[in-house]
């Protein structure tokens, strides 16, 4: 029988009677990642999705692509055999031969979720492990502290056989939680905040201000490359690149330069609402993270949130920056996040921004631009760009 994953379910086990959906979702979501790759049988029992290659594959592949989809907490590779002692042993002895070469000492744990199985689950650990010993004399027994655990398992319809397990993306399973906006810049924050906000479910429409000629190709290509990243865990995605020079030079000529920052980012939201409207979205999300810079104050926040309607997720607001760093690096775009090119944010900063702005003021100084048309010109030029993450 071939290789299979086996892909253990957290929170979404925990779900009532809306179960069946959050598990349509994923194994939709596990079919459309897989595609490229082979074909493959997918089934949910007991609390575990079975992915089941039907055609030649590379495993390893599949295995990293599964590492990124939300919902599984643990994820084994294992060999199925048929539900007999002897089949168990035949089957683990040569499956096991690297994980058993490499170790030192090791451990056979044995669960039997199919209670009809003639032997109890110290029978069959102890059965397996005597096997495994034989064939690799040189691997101690140690059940307290050994190198290597062996896994066997008796389901419902077969055995599995496994080395243990690596840790899975956690989360819930992407659209299960709504649609957003997400605002993504080059920075560091906003892919780990777009990252949270798809762990728990929300699908995302990424959209980026980039303005040409003050900022180069080059910064517009690494929002490109971090949208693909953040694929890897959301599915495909539809960035939107929104040209954002007409609004930062309107604004520079006509407005009080200490509130430069705070009327684009005002623009920015609005734009955004504008496009999480016509996609179907519910929410819109920013990496703004309270007091990091001068337009992240609570007073900066109010004013800059207040021209939506929609709820504004900032899932970064109480974090160290050296925490949104670690995450940066464990998912991915940390590297690319970094690479020195300039953002549109930095297109014309103020020497003294405001620090307590207020709702008034800001309504006051954008009398002095058409809104309605600078908003309409940068909608229409939007270009969309669908990314997925291999
Ligand atoms: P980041 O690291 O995400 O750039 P930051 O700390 O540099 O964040 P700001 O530049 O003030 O903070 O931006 C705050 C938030 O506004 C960003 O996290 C992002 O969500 C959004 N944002 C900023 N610039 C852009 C842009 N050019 N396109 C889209 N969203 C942006
Ligand atoms: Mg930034």
């Amino acid at each position: 029988m071939n290789e299979i994953i086996l892909l253990k379910l957290g929170e979404m086990v925990l779900k009532g009677l809306n179960r069946h959906e959050f598990e349509n979702r994923l194994l939709n979501d596990i079919r459309s990642r897989l595609k490229p790759l082979g074909k493959f049988d997918l089934s949910i029992r007991q609390s575990t999705v079975y992915v089941e290659p039907k055609t030649e594959t590379d495993m390893d592949e599949v295995f990293r692509r599964l590492q990124h989809v939300f919902g599984p907490v643990a994820m084994s590779r294992a060999r199925a055999s048929a539900k007999d002692v002897d089949a168990i042993v035949e089957t683990a002895i040569p499956y096991l031969r690297e994980a058993m070469t490499g170790a030192e000492s090791f451990k056979v744990e044995s669960k039997r979720s199919d209670k009809r199985f003639p032997m109890t689950s110290i029978q069959i650990s102890q059965a397996v492990g005597g096997a495994l010993h034989d064939a690799y004399p040189h691997v101690r027994v140690d059940v307290h502290n050994p190198d290597l655990t062996v896994y066997v398992e008796i389901r419902e319809t077969a055995a599995y056989v496994h080395a243990g397990s690596l840790p899975g993306a956690g989360g819930l399973p992407v659209g299960s939680g709504g649609r957003g906006v997400t605002l993504l810049s080059g920075g560091i924050d906003s892919p780990v905040s777009s990252y949270l906000m798809a762990k728990r479910g929300m699908a995302l429409v990424p959209v980026h201000f980039f303005s040409y000629p003050y900022t180069s190709p080059e910064a517009r290509e690494k929002v490109e490359e971090l949208a693909r990243i953040l694929a890897r865990y959301t599915g495909r995605m539809t960035l939107h690149l929104v040209p954002f020079t007409a609004v930062q030079e309107a604004i520079r000529k006509n407005c009080p330069e200490n509130l430069f920052t705070l009327i684009m980012r005002r623009f920015m939201m609005r734009i955004a609402q504008r496009i999480a409207l016509d996609t179907g979205c519910g929410a819109i999300v920013t990496g703004e993270c309270l007091g990091q810079v001068a337009s992240q104050t609570l007073d900066a926040m109010t004013v800059t949130g207040q021209v939506c309607t929609l709820p504004v997720f900032r899932p970064l607001i109480g974090l160290d920056k050296e925490e949104t760093v670690k995450l940066a690096r464990r998912i991915g775009t940390f590297d690319t996040s970094v690479l020195p090119y300039e953002d549109c944010c930095t297109v014309f900063t103020p020497r003294h921004p405001k620090l307590r702005p207020t709702v008034e003021e800001l309504e006051k100084a954008e009398t002095a631009l058409d809104c309605e048309t600078l908003i309409e010109s940068a909608l229409a030029g939007v270009e969309k760009l669908v990314v997925s993450g291999w």
